[in-house]
């Protein structure tokens, strides 16, 4: 548990459409921060720190904190939110948080933070999603693909990933191929009580891949530098997905390791955003159906603290994302378990994917988060079956 708290007046005020961004990216000021809060209105920040700082570290600490909340806040204007459904108000039967529930009865298992086995409950609830979303890429005649979990740093780096969202990257090595590193790692390697491995930085190959941070970049690869042979293509895969979120890994609602279902559409402008759109219509039923409390609202991608202003702002002018957001009764908020998203050429340029006429390919994704949806599901439902809306009854019985 952190031992001290630092009280921090920030030299900007934080608005309130922002306290949640700021907050989350605090995680990433100073490996000593265990977690942070901010007044609702938005004037005070409490670091929770691991162990009491000197003197010197407590001015790292305001100096860093202050340059989050200017690059992230100074100057910001709110953008207009705006709803596409609204279900929010549907009365459920459930108002604990389900972790402690699914713990006690071995339902999952944290293997490390954000890391977590998941037992047939869950799993089955998991499934049953599973085959709506396939019901829904069958509506779109979508194509099935396997995508890897690796991938390589090169092609992150072409869609400027390290730019956007370094915070979030979990990279991937191996022992060099040396046989003294490798005799010496296997006599003498073992991982502490903290987790970690004895072993000095050199003894790992420097870093060409990376776990994948979403599903889709890997079909937009896979059409790098091509011209393609018709007009459009709807593509669906589900994945292992990798993000990195530091102190903020909690539950099953901020995973490291977590689970992607994607509808991919890539064509013109107008083929994408038609079928974000009618793929927002299809599941607004199914989601009825499911009984999921929920709003479907404008949305921005947590990009990191000095690209933030600029890159939100822009999606958020655009048009270029829309969140499903479901009702966690528990704690009176919301979880983005899906999403509709509009790249517009992003991709096709930066990637040199043409279409048949020779301009940059248009691309948009719907995307669901296999394990957040079961979560938020459970969140308002319960663990018992009998509680559960019909259809899921059925399906995941
Ligand atoms: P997006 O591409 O919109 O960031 O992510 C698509 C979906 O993946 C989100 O709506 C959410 O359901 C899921 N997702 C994103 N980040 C996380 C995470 O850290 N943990 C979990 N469990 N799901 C996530
Ligand atoms: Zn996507």
């Amino acid at each position: 548990m952190p031992e001290t708290t630092l009280e921090i007046r920030p030299g900007v005020t934080i608005p309130e459409h922002l306290v949640g961004e700021v907050r989350s990216k605090l995680a990433y000021v100073d490996e000593l921060i265990g977690g942070a809060e901010i007044s609702p209105a938005g004037d005070l920040i409490h670091l929770y720190l691991q162990r009491k700082p000197s003197a010197d570290e407590i001015q790292a600490l305001k100096e860093k904190t202050n340059r989050v909340v200017n690059l992230m806040a100074r100057g910001v204007i709110q953008p207009k939110v705006e709803i596409l459904e609204d279900r929010l108000d549907l009365p459920l039967p459930y108002r604990d948080d389900p972790l402690e529930a699914l713990t006690r009865r071995h339902e999952i298992h944290q293997e490390a933070s954000g890391v977590y086995t998941l037992g047939p409950l869950v799993t089955r609830l998991m499934d049953y999603f599973e085959t709506r979303f396939l019901a829904l890429a069958n509506h779109f005649d979508a194509a099935p693909y396997r995508f890897p979990t690796l991938i390589p740093a090169r092609y992150l780096s072409r869609v400027n990933y390290f730019r956007a969202f370094p915070h979030s990257l979990t990279f991937v090595t191996h022992l060099r191929s040396d046989l003294d590193v490798i005799d010496h790692f296997a006599a003498h390697a073992v991982a502490d009580e903290s987790g970690r491995i004895n072993m000095p930085a050199d003894t790992y190959a420097s870093i060409e891949t990376l776990l994948s941070p979403a599903v889709c970049y890997h079909l937009y690869f896979s059409l790098a530098d091509r011209k393609l042979d018709s007009e459009y293509m709807v593509a669906t895969a589900v994945g292992n997905c990798f993000r990195y979120e530091s102190s903020n890994l909690s539950s099953l609602e901020r995973l490291w390791n977590f689970t992607m279902r994607e509808v991919i559409f890539v064509g013109s402008k107008e083929f994408v955003l038609e079928n974000r759109e009618a793929s927002r219509q299809y599941m607004q039923t199914v989601l009825d159906e499911i009984g999921l409390a929920y709003r479907v609202e404008s949305a921005n991608d947590p990009f990191f603290i000095g690209e933030f202003r600029r890159q939100a702002a822009f999606q958020s002018a655009f048009q270029l994302k829309y969140e499903i957001r479901a009702r966690l009764p528990f704690r009176e908020s919301t979880l983005a378990v899906g999403s509709y998203n509009y790249h517009q050429d992003f991709f096709g340029r930066h990637l040199n994917i043409s279409l048949p006429d020779g301009s940059p390919a248009h691309t948009g994704c719907t995307a669901f988060g296999l394990e957040r949806l079961a979560f938020a599901f459970l969140a308002q439902y319960g663990l018992k079956r009998d509680d559960w809306p019909v259809a899921v009854r059925e399906g995941a019985g």
